[in-house]
């Protein structure tokens, strides 16, 4: 390496799963130049994840790739219900739960419906298509060490394909390496939460044509209750690929497990890969670390049993990449940066609580739901709202808080604009409106088309009635609201300088 100069690149993201690659996509899409490291040779092998929040799909849509996402995920359209029963054989199909209280379907409360994909399908889509959006993208390739300076992160790769070692200066370094993160261990940033939550499980994922079997009682999760294989039986496609979450235990004769619990010969039933994981909540203390910042699994990790951890990982890159672009192009000061570490770590833990305590309920899904906790569309939706960050809460915004138990969205300082159809064609939604620009939303008609360079939308949606104005970010979170347009400028730019408030 001596007498080589160290090659310079703006963002460095360690891990390409399924936060990397998105980080990388949006960041693209903001014109930053990324370079990706993955240490793996492919994509997640196992399918992990497999429902995505209608939050997240407007990500996707954002990015113009819903309609792949929705395509590659076309073999669990339908299977929302739950099931329960003795074995597979034996299982009922559940009545499809919806939320009570809820005046819309899930469908309807977001221009993208929720999607069933598992995380090995999704991981190559978003790998083609960061790829595609000029993303450098480098698997086999792991971070092995960084060292922080004043003017960048310099950072030791290898790649395993090559057998070759390499130094790259990046100006910020995003660890998105998962749970285990070495960016987190490396900066002695500790964690909070509830640690371990309940007993070790292993996922069995496995194949077998069980298409028969389910036909007509296709479902998401159907619980099993064998006493010698209790467990929770997961669609991957519906048909051939499922995975089943089992007792502790690796050396168990995993195909005679599967096939009690599945009550059906499944003669050709092949095991492709044990994962031993445990439910845990940790959240990192800090997401930022000077230029290193922390996303994802490495930020936060939290049971699976409200579908939220890659969800908020999803969240934590779409409010990442606008700052960052916003700081490499001069645009911003790095303290916006800041308001990265006070919106998604607080967000991060609502989230990991919300899974935590959703824990019981997971065991058993005919039990009444807990109406202490959050409605499931405020997750669904990513309606938590910033209790500080790139915002101007004043004190009518702070007397206006988001409702958590009940699902009641408006524009409201600190949470994603609500949607409501543009058009009578359904194709346009007030969503689409910011992203990836800034945005004046005007309640009530309006003559202006713009205030400076910021677009203004004449808007019908709760909490902006005629009169009031609400400026609107990159990752459609609402900044302020006020009864002038003309301060929206200098409120961005306050903002952009000085990012971290409270109240105003
Ligand atoms: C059984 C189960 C079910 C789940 N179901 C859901 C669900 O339905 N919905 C949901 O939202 N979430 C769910 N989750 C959680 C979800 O899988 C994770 O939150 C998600 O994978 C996190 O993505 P990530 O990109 O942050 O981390 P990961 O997916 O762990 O990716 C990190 C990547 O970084 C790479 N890496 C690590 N170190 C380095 C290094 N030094 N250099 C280069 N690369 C490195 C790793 O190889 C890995 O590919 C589930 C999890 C489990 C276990």
């Amino acid at each position: 390496m001596s007498g080589q100069r160290t090659r310079s690149v703006p963002v460095l993201l360690a891990g390409g799963g399924l936060v990397g690659l998105t980080t990388a996509l949006l960041l693209r899409q903001h014109g930053v130049e990324v370079t990706l490291v993955e240490k793996r040779a492919t994509t997640s092998a196992q399918p992990k994840a497999r429902r995505f929040h209608t939050r997240s799909m407007e990500v996707f849509r954002e990015l113009g790739l819903a309609a792949t996402v929705h395509d590659a995920a076309k073999d669990l359209v339908g299977h929302d219900h739950m099931a329960a029963g003795r074995t597979l054989a034996e299982a009922e199909r559940l009545p499809l739960w919806s939320p009570p209280g809820s005046a819309e379907a899930e469908a309807d409360i977001s221009p993208e419906p929720p999607t069933l994909i598992a995380q090995d399908l999704l991981e190559p889509v978003l790998r083609a298509a960061a790829v595609d959006a000029g993303a450098s993208v480098r698997f086999q390739t792991e971070l092995t060490a960084f060292d922080q300076r004043d003017d960048g992160v310099v950072v030791e790769l290898v790649d395993h394909g090559r057998g070759e070692r390499e130094s790259l200066r990046a100006q910020y370094l995003v660890a998105a390496d998962g749970a285990r993160s070495r960016g987190r261990e490396a900066l002695g940033i500790t964690g909070s939460g509830r640690g371990a939550v309940g007993a070790p499980t292993v996922s069995a994922y496995f194949r077998a044509d069980l298409g028969e079997v389910v036909r007509g009682r296709e479902f998401n999760l159907c619980h099993i209750s064998h006493p010698a294989a209790p467990g929770v039986l997961a669609s991957v496609d519906g048909r051939h690929r499922w995975v089943y979450m089992g007792p502790d235990g690796l050396d168990h004769d995993w195909p005679a497990l599967l096939r009690t619990a599945l009550g059906v010969p499944a003669p050709e039933l092949e095991v492709l890969s044990l994962m031993r994981w445990r439910a845990e909540m940790l959240v990192a203390d800090r997401f930022r670390a000077g230029r290193v910042l922390l996303a994802g699994d490495a930020a936060h990790v939290m049971p699976p049993f409200a579908a939220a951890g890659a969800n908020t990982g999803i969240l934590d890159a779409h409010n990442l990449a606008w700052k960052l672009a916003a700081v490499l192009s001069g645009r911003a000061g790095p303290g916006l940066l800041d308001s990265y570490d006070a919106e998604r770590r607080a967000a991060g833990w609502f989230a990991a609580d919300q899974s935590t305590r959703r824990t019981a309920g997971f065991a058993d899904p005919t039990a009444a739901a807990d109406p202490t906790l959050a409605h499931p569309y405020v997750l669904a939706g990513g309606r938590f709202r910033y209790p500080a960050g790139a915002l101007v809460l004043g004190p009518d915004d702070v007397a206006d808080a988001e409702p958590v138990t009940e699902y009641a969205p408006a524009v409201r300082v600190g949470t994603p604009l609500p949607h409501r159809w543009l058009d009578a064609a359904r194709t346009r939604s007030t969503v689409d409106l910011a992203g990836p620009g800034w945005a004046l939303l005007s309640g009530g008609p309006t003559a202006a088309t713009a205030v400076e360079d910021l677009p203004v939308h004449a808007v019908e949606l709760d909490g902006l009635p005629p009169g009031r104005c609400a400026l609107v970010r990159p990752d459609q979170v609402v900044a302020w609201r006020g009864d002038d347009p003309a301060t929206a400028t200098r409120v961005r730019a306050d903002l952009l300088a000085a990012p971290v408030t409270v109240s105003g």
